[in-house]
């Protein structure tokens, strides 16, 4: 089997810092700030049919995150989302994934991050599913992650910032090491928080479940499902979940903008089907980034 094309090494357009460059010539120096120091927030966002889904919120939380981690990103939101549309058509790309990254250049190395030029580029490549489709529907086994995330006075945890990512991918490796398809982190309390790169959401009942982002991202995704569910006239109960209650829930599904809304068959020790009112959301929200109902 031939090895998977790395990312430096594919034909295509990036944009870097307001023009359209080659995919290969898109680099970094190693001596770069944000290399060294995480000083880099980026979006992951999805292309359907030639429309970027909520490209806008999109845009302007990469702003937001950049102004939490301090900086001010030298492109307007509108300005971002141009972009993200010259990008799609240089690479004709119609459903595709998108990776804007925003970060501290060479200017300086120590830790001191004032002074450096602040850089913006955004790629985008067809990705397939996230999840194995295969395992998706059958739902997802999670592992419990070993890394909790942290409180909100120990880290900007409402910037979707590179750093934070050091504790997801260290559980994601954990778990698929052990045979797991992700993980399910708990918070600095022990509460229940989110999966490694998506939101948590529960069902028992006909109502669904989901703790309060205090640590985490407010999914975009996390918020187009609680607004699909309510349209359905289903219960969105938003609160302090703890992993003993885990046992009462019947169906569990994670959102996010690569994860869309995919099923859980278990996590840790505890188990759900894989339910119609999952499903339901599941549908609706393909149907809602399709454009085949009405974007709210
Ligand atoms: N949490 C984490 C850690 C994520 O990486 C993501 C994906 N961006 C989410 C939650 C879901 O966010 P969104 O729905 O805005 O993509």
């Amino acid at each position: 089997m031939a090895a998977p094309q790395s990312y430096d090494d594919r034909d295509g357009w990036i944009w870097y810092d307001g023009t359209l460059v080659p995919w290969r010539e898109a680099n970094v120096h190693v001596l770069t700030h944000a290399m060294h120091y995480a000083s880099a927030v980026f979006e992951g966002q999805k292309a359907y049919g030639g429309v970027v889904f909520k490209l806008q919120e999109h845009s302007q939380r990469l702003h937001t995150s950049a102004n939490i981690l301090g900086f001010e990103i030298p492109w307007s939101v509108d300005e971002i989302g141009a972009a993200c549309n010259e990008v799609l058509k240089a690479n004709n790309l119609v459903d595709g994934y998108m990776r804007p990254i925003a970060w501290r250049g060479s200017e300086k190395m120590g830790v001191s991050p004032t002074g450096n030029t602040i850089h913006l580029a955004i790629a985008a490549w067809d990705w397939g599913k996230y999840f194995d489709p295969e395992k998706a529907a059958k739902g997802l086994r999670l592992d419990i992650a070993p890394w909790r995330r942290p409180a909100p006075y120990t880290a900007p945890v409402h910037s979707k910032a590179a750093g934070l990512y050091m504790i997801a991918s260290l559980s994601k490796q954990h778990a698929e090491g052990r045979g797991y398809d992700d993980a399910l982190m708990m918070d600095w309390r022990g509460q229940v928080a989110e999966a490694t790169g998506a939101n948590a959401f529960f069902v028992r009942d006909g109502s669904i479940h989901t703790p309060p982002p205090e640590c985490f991202l407010d999914g975009i995704t996390r918020r187009t499902v609680m607004d699909l569910a309510r349209k359905r006239g289903i219960e969105v109960v938003e609160r302090a979940i703890w992993p003993e209650e885990l046992e009462s829930f019947e169906q569990m599904f994670l959102t996010g903008s690569a994860a869309e809304v995919t099923f859980v068959q278990s996590a840790g020790p505890w188990n759900f089907e894989v339910g119609d009112l999952s499903r339901q959301l599941a549908k609706d929200y393909d149907d809602l980034v399709y454009g085949r109902i009405p974007n709210s």
